[in-house]
């Protein structure tokens, strides 16, 4: 029970509507759902539990992510993969205890996979560096590295997979990533792959590739976010993810008068001001400016002054009936993540994983 009306409302039937988007878009490929950073803020059980049946395999950033999926979803019967793979022998024998799989990104991961005596046969996903120059083994060690990953007898099915840098716009190094996957992909034409993530999906240097034997490891579309610079689908998903945040102030300023810490917002005119019960601390970021959209009442309403650590202040003049305990929406189904984030010079992913554990997340059907 909270007392508190701040939260983020999670809408089962977008990440529905949003996985079907996905499988349509996908073509033959696979659907694996990336939910690392507890579900990019969503809450992994319930998404995993929403989508498990439109999905073919769930995707988290590390092992204790694994842990974490497995016990606020004990039933789940899909892979999941670990993308940053296991930094020790006590990760690997929890992969094939609780069967999970594992990214092997670097010639020492591949050595303490070779070092290690499992009792049953754990599948794996190769990295190889087609060109982000992060994680992955160079092209030139593919050969070896799929040499000693298939004579090793506890090494399952190997998938061959990379990541692009420039996924959301047209750059020259997206078709020298490709290009490079596309000769791996005839160099080993008996494997699984996966090079596309949200973006990939959405560029068209990226697109017209995908075939039965790959996997697409898509994250925000699911959210319900447009992820790309080049082309606009927010109009076909839905957002997941509702902020609110109750009203618990209404004052009246005037003309000349400041509002919050370090008086950065100066009122131009007599001003009624909503005090809203969110802040920093609950993931809203501080350095959304003067102007940043809200929404109430079923209208707009714009951020003034400083975001505080618990609360905001919202210019809600023309917003005749706002009364105490009304909700705020703060990002959402009417007012796009993506216009937040670049009021706060930042990024959508940011904000959706940023919200804190101090917001309780609730799950609407
Ligand atoms: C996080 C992640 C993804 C998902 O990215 P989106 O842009 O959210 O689709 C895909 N692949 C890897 C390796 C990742 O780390």
């Amino acid at each position: 029970m909270n007392y508190r009306k701040t939260r983020a409302e999670i809408n089962a039937a977008a990440l529905r509507s949003n996985t079907r988007w996905l499988r349509r878009h996908i073509g033959p490929g696979s659907l694996l759902a990336v939910v690392k950073a507890d579900a990019y803020g969503h809450g992994v059980g319930p998404v995993c539990r929403a989508i498990a049946d439109g999905v073919d395999g769930f995707a988290v950033g590390f092992t204790d992510e694994a842990v974490a999926l497995k016990e606020s979803y004990p039933e789940c019967r899909h892979q999941v993969l670990i993308l940053e793979g296991c930094q020790s022998e006590a990760e690997l024998q929890l992969c094939v205890a609780q069967n999970f799989t594992t990214v092997v990104h670097s010639m020492a991961q591949l050595e303490q996979l070779e070092a290690v005596s499992l009792t049953k046969a754990l599948d794996v996903w190769l990295k190889v560096d087609s060109g982000m120059h992060r994680l992955g083994i160079p092209p030139e060690a593919v050969e070896q590295c799929m040499k000693r990953l298939k004579s090793c007898n506890h090494v399952g099915q190997i998938t061959l997979m990379s990541h692009l840098a420039n996924a959301d716009n047209l750059a020259a190094l997206n078709q020298v990533q490709l290009q490079q996957f596309q000769t791996l992909k005839n160099q080993y034409p008996n494997h699984s792959y996966s090079l596309h993530n949200s973006a990939a999906l959405l560029n068209p240097q990226l697109q017209g590739v995908l075939t039965a034997s790959d996997w697409v490891r898509a994250g925000l579309l699911l959210y319900g976010v447009n992820p790309s610079e080049i082309e606009d689908v927010q109009h076909e998903l839905t957002p997941v993810m509702t902020l609110k945040a109750p009203v618990i102030a209404i004052n009246e300023v005037k003309k000349g008068d400041s509002v919050g810490y370090g008086s950065n917002w100066v009122a131009p005119s007599d001003t009624r001001v909503a005090t809203v019960a969110i802040g920093y601390a609950d993931g809203y970021p501080r350095q959304c400016k003067n102007g940043t959209p809200t929404f109430v009442r079923g209208q707009l309403a714009p951020l003034i002054g400083r975001v505080s650590m618990d609360m905001v202040t919202v210019d809600v003049s023309h917003i005749s009936n706002v009364v105490l305990g009304d909700d705020v929406e703060l990002w959402g189904e009417n007012v796009d993540v993506r216009c937040v984030a670049r009021h706060a010079d930042t990024i959508s992913w940011h904000l959706l994983t940023g919200t804190s554990v101090r917001v309780p997340r609730v799950v609407v059907e």
